[in-house]
């Protein structure tokens, strides 16, 4: 084989469609039973990262192609940033579908990453099949963690979990800081940790992120129905809830991407992605801050972040490039985890064609 891709989340569909669309065979591993990742299971419903401030589309190619294809509204304006409402099982099918539909490209399901020999700087066995290259999309650096490689964190300080399920049945609009602010201000004076909203593409539901315990959801429900003007219906279904988490490791690369690159826009020779999406950082407590980049200006992503700094045949994409800390809460929103993953599954295949081992 020539190319495994590890995950298959947002950065794994996209690697390993644009790999195998390179004309490399590669074969996507994941220990779920389905493809869709974080995108596809966490209840999440709005892909975030794809557009400038002005509404318009950062990156072409693969990103571009999902983007269209899960699309079913045009993007929509929450603050300052534009992001595409989707529905988590089209995300799912849709992945299912580009797969299938590739040649060259393969999966196999419920298959943790297992057995990596790492020999003369380079992997050159996974799961039991010969590789001429990985790609990393696992979103916690399982590659690396398994050779030894060197690796950055991010932790509950900076990236806190969310407990994440649908709210139905809630007759007020929110869409401005305003309307949130009035819902977050009861809750805050009752003592329950902070929540967010995020319209869905159903009507009177929205997407919750709460940052308390699952357990607590039952009783914040009943308080936003007691105390809150239009929320007096509001439901929710406690089966569909998922502890989602933000935090993940990263791989250190030929290039550390920094805070600083992202709020300076900074560009790269050797670009191979675009993001403007802000800083975005949820505390212990689970408060969120964002730091915005200054107004029309995009950062760039360069190949030597998706390139492991001592595995010469090791990629990264999506939660795992080489990036700071204070980087990577910009670059992990799906829209820029979608363009490294492209990014990376055609750095792979231009890797392995030019290799004298293929
Ligand atoms: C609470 C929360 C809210 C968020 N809200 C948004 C939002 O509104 N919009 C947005 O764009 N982004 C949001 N994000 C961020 C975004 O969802 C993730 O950062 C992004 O989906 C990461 O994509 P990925 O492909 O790198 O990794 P993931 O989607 O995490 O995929 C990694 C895949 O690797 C597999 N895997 C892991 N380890 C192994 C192993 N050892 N062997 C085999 N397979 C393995 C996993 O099963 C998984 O399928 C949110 C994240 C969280 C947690």
């Amino acid at each position: 084989m020539d190319i495994a891709v590890i995950g298959s989340g947002a950065a794994g569909i996209a690697a390993g469609v644009c790999a195998a669309r390179s004309g490399c065979s590669t074969l996507i591993l994941d220990s779920r039973a389905a493809p869709g990742g974080i995108g596809g299971f966490s209840g999440i419903t709005t892909l975030c990262g794809l557009y400038d401030d002005a509404g318009k589309f950062l990156n072409d190619g693969f990103t571009h192609e999902f983007a269209q294809a899960v699309a079913e509204s045009l993007p929509v304006k929450m603050g300052k940033v534009f992001v595409l409402p989707y529905r988590p099982k089209n995300f799912r099918s849709l992945a299912e579908k580009f797969i299938s539909n590739t040649s060259h490209l393969g999966a196999q399901w419920k298959t943790p990453l297992a057995d990596v020999v790492f020999d003369g700087g380079r992997i050159t066995r996974l799961n039991g099949f010969e590789v001429g290259a990985v790609i990393d999309c696992s979103g916690a650096a399982e590659v690396a963690k398994a050779i030894g490689a060197e690796t950055l964190a991010t932790d509950e300080t900076t990236q806190a979990s969310a407990v994440v399920f649908t709210l139905c049945n809630v007759r007020r609009p929110i869409a401005t800081a305003a309307d949130m602010a009035h819902v977050l201000l009861r809750l805050a004076r009752a003592g329950f940790a902070p929540l967010n909203l995020q319209a869905s593409l159903e009507p009177d539901t929205f997407t919750a992120k709460f940052a308390g315990r699952a357990a607590q959801v039952p009783e914040l429900i009943t308080f936003l129905r007691a105390n809150v003007r239009g929320f007096e219906e509001c439901l929710t279904s406690l089966d569909d809830m998922t502890t989602a988490h933000r935090a993940g490791r990263m791989i250190v690369g030929q290039y550390v991407l920094t805070g600083q690159d992202v709020m300076t826009g900074r560009k790269f020779p050797d670009a191979v992605a675009r993001c403007a999406w802000p800083i975005e950082q949820w505390n212990a407590a689970g408060v969120v801050s964002f730091q915005f980049l200054p107004p029309g200006i995009h950062y760039q992503i360069p190949a030597r972040s998706l390139r492991a700094a001592h595995v010469a045949n090791l990629f990264m994409a999506g939660k795992t490039i080489s990036a700071e800390v204070d980087a990577i809460a910009s670059a992990r929103v799906m829209g820029c985890c979608l363009a490294t993953g492209a990014a990376a599954g055609i750095l792979a295949a231009d890797y392995v064609k030019s290799s004298p081992l293929r």
